[in-house]
């Protein structure tokens, strides 16, 4: 079995950011100010994908029952035209 080795190196929000980024003054920026934004704006963004996913799931679901249930009472009803 070939060990697989993860790409990760822990981070702390407070050490420098591994991208070399220096702030206006030229010091290294801090993780929690620089990358990590990013990393969080990025997984917010799946996350709302999924949950938008997870509502459309939900909405098509919906749809087929309410499909379904319209099948089962099929009743002729006059058209109001205004
Ligand atoms: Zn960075």
């Amino acid at each position: 079995m070939p060990t697989i080795k993860r790409q990760y190196i822990k981070l702390k929000r407070n050490s420098p950011c591994p991208c070399d980024d220096n702030d206006k003054r030229g010091k290294p920026l801090k993780y929690k100010n620089c990358c990590l934004k990013e990393v969080q704006s990025n997984e917010q963004q799946i996350r709302m994908l999924l949950h938008h996913d997870k509502r459309v799931d939900k909405a098509k679901k919906e749809m087929d029952a309410a499909i379904e249930r319209d099948n089962q009472y099929v009743i002729d009803h006059p058209v109001i035209i205004p």
